[in-house]
């Protein structure tokens, strides 16, 4: 029989993470200081993060050591597997190889418990006890909960209100992992009361939600915070993803010749990418990378490189990234994990270098091939993943009409079975293809500081 999927044990998970920072041509840019606009000493960030995290931030060691534990509790779900897509590859006539890597096994669904697990057991090494995050659609949150309830820590998860009331099943999957979730904007806060007293209604926005939890972090001296993608430290940690497809696809006796996930603000992209890459820095090897992002939201491929903040309310540190702008206000497609207006310095300035190329997709060609995906494949994907296996598909079918028998590697970030009533939406006709406006682009642009 044809190998379908190769599962390592538990003693081939990783005992070390890869930082790119050692082998990217020039150093990231340092993030800068809301106020001030220096860069951001490790004393300001010691008020909501671990020591240990902030040194992943800077460090430019290229191994980065995960501890015993970490590894223990990642046995709970890991190693996941790597797929040869063989029906998939039927199904597209392609003389193309595609693997992917199926984040979708862990508990919460994606590949977010990689890097919520190491964060939560950083914290807890310096005594801290409780971990406050936003969450949107609840991805982050559930992953941040899950992890915390392993760790015996606890969590409170800032949920956008909108999302709160629409989106019930991540938020059962916290509340039974343990976490106190509460609609955003709150009467707990000052950032949440002064939004509240301006619009008592007010649906929450992600930047709220991410004012409130960083409030609480810097207000208690038991409580740190905690972001689930975009830093550094986050790419670190999620490289467990690619460490171990990089081992796997050698055992089918292949390498790949691109390599593709989606991108919201760059974490899963740089978990499979990086220690690939590496291949392409250090031997010069021809791999391409594609970072499939929506439309909606084209922050790669029509952002601008520049200094921005993080959130909408401009607490956050800038960070040199592409961005649309920190007054970006999405489209309501359904890849919610997608819609976010920066993205990580790492990857921007990968982008910057032409080391990846930007693919920005429409979500009924994404729902379309992730329907052929479920229906070849099995798995029901995430919204989100859809964008990588529209895009990895595009590779496939060029493969076919050149004829080129290429190997490409995707990722799938996770399933889609708390996102149903998207499929609905999607089966019945009703979702809409949104273009992001060029005038806003420009628009958005005046708002950001001149650095
Ligand atoms: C959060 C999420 C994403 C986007 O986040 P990245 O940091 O860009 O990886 C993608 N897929 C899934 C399933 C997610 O939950």
């Amino acid at each position: 029989m044809d190998t379908r999927r190769i599962h390592l044990s538990e003693k081939d998970i990783p005992q070390a993470w890869y930082n790119i920072q050692a082998d990217l041509p020039s150093p990231c840019p340092p993030p800068l200081h809301p106020a001030t606009k220096k860069p951001a000493t490790p004393e300001d960030l010691a008020a909501i993060f671990p020591k240990a995290l902030i040194s992943q931030e800077m460090s430019t060691e290229r191994w980065i050591p995960i501890p015993d534990e970490v590894r223990r509790i990642y046995s709970i779900w890991r190693p996941t597997p790597l797929v040869r897509a063989r029906s998939l590859e039927k199904a597209l006539k392609t003389p193309a190889r595609i693997y992917f890597k199926d984040e979708s096994v862990s508990p919460p669904g994606s590949h977010k418990p990689n890097t919520a697990l190491a964060q939560a057991w950083y914290n807890k090494q310096e005594g801290i006890t409780r971990l406050s995050t936003e969450t949107g659609a609840g991805q982050w949150g559930a992953s941040l909960a899950f992890a915390c309830t392993l760790l015996d820590m606890e969590c409170k998860v800032y949920m956008v209100k909108v999302s709160y009331q629409q989106k019930p099943y991540r938020r059962s999957m916290m509340h039974l992992w343990g976490a106190t979730v509460l609609p955003s904007p709150t009467d707990q806060t000052n950032a949440g009361r002064s939004i509240l007293q301006q619009d008592p209604d007010c649906l929450g926005s992600l930047g709220i939600a991410i004012s409130e939890a960083v409030e609480e972090a810097a207000t208690r001296p038991d409580t740190n915070y905690s972001l689930g993608s975009v830093l550094n430290h986050v790419l670190l940690h999620q490289t467990i993803i690619g460490l171990e497809a990089e081992k796997q696809i050698k055992e089918f006796g292949d390498f790949p010749d691109v390599v593709v996930a989606c991108v919201g603000g760059g974490s899963n992209f740089g978990g499979i990418a990086f220690p690939f890459l590496r291949y392409k820095l250090t031997e010069g090897k021809d791999i391409r990378f594609i970072a499939a992002e929506p439309q909606a939201c084209p922050t790669l491929s029509r952002g601008q490189y520049r200094y921005d903040y993080g959130d909408t309310t401009m607490l956050t540190p800038l960070l040199k990234m592409f961005t649309l702008g920190h007054t970006f206000m999405p489209a309501g497609i359904h890849a919610g994990g997608l819609r976010y207006h920066g993205m990580s310095p790492l990857i921007s300035q990968a982008a910057a270098l032409k080391l990846i190329e930007p693919k920005a997709l429409y979500q009924t060609g994404c729902f379309e091939a992730a329907k052929l995906f479920a229906a070849t494949e099995g798995i029901i994907p995430a919204p989100e993943s859809s964008h990588a296996i529209k895009a990895a598909c595009d590779e496939a079918i060029r493969c076919r009409d050149t004829g080129k028998e290429e190997c490409i590697l995707f990722n799938l970030s996770g399933h889609g079975i708390c996102d149903l009533a998207s499929y609905d939406r999607y089966l019945s006709g009703e979702l809409e293809d949104f273009e992001y406006p060029k005038e806003k682009i420009e628009e958005a642009m005046k708002a950001l500081p001149e650095i």
